[in-house]
């Protein structure tokens, strides 16, 4: 990854960190920017911080990262090597959804330069937030566990992890989701996709 790109992601987490764009702002401890490889192939996007992820100011840390983790780990790919982040980077009042105002100033702000920057080939959207508002579709479940490709890029929707916190057979949903995910990214990893000619 170029060295620009890099320094440009920098500069777009500290204006995260005090950001003023939406009225998130007001209820914030920490601004949740997201975290991971900057030069990774495959990008995971969820709906907006929770209690701990405000506290610590990190993304997917709590029982629904747990369950992300849990998830990354039986398919065997390793949080360290994708970057994970947001539609929005504030927390909602008592975790209510983000609304249209929120999530489109957080995305056309933020989201939409760290997806220029990091340009991943493989973007995983978690839950009907992330659909709705990052494909801009009002029937966001209509596509879910499908291939949708936009932009030369891949997009995978699924469940949001926290679905298993209330429904433990979810688990079973997200994890053979996340079984088509691998073997997506692994095809890009090894090159078998060539995204130009599958387009
Ligand atoms: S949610 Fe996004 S746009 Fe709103 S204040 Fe936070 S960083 Fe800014």
């Amino acid at each position: 990854m170029h060295e620009d790109n890099i320094k440009q992601l920098k500069v777009l987490e500290d204006e995260i960190r005090k950001c003023n764009l939406c009225p998130l702002r007001q209820y914030r401890k920490n601004a949740v920017p997201g975290e991971g490889a900057y030069n990774s192939k495959i990008m995971f996007i969820g709906e907006a911080p929770g209690e701990e992820e405000d506290k610590q100011g990190r993304p997917f840390v709590g029982k629904a990262g747990q369950v992300l983790n849990e998830i990354l780990k039986e398919v065997g790919i390793k949080r360290e090597e994708v970057f994970i982040t947001n539609v929005v980077k504030c927390r909602p009042p008592h975790n209510r959804e983000p609304n249209d105002e929120e999530s489109n100033t957080c995305i056309k702000n933020y989201l939409e330069k760290q997806i220029e920057l990091i340009k991943p080939s493989l973007i995983v959207l978690l839950g009907n937030v992330a659909i709705k508002y990052v494909l801009k579709l009002n029937e966001p479940s209509k596509i879910r566990g499908k291939k949708y490709i936009k932009n030369n890029t891949i997009y995978f929707p699924t469940y949001h992890p926290a679905v298993a916190l209330y429904n433990p057979k979810m688990k079973d949903a997200l994890l053979k989701d996340f079984k088509t995910i691998l073997s997506i990214y692994n095809e890009i990893k090894n090159k078998k996709i060539n995204l130009p000619d599958f387009f």
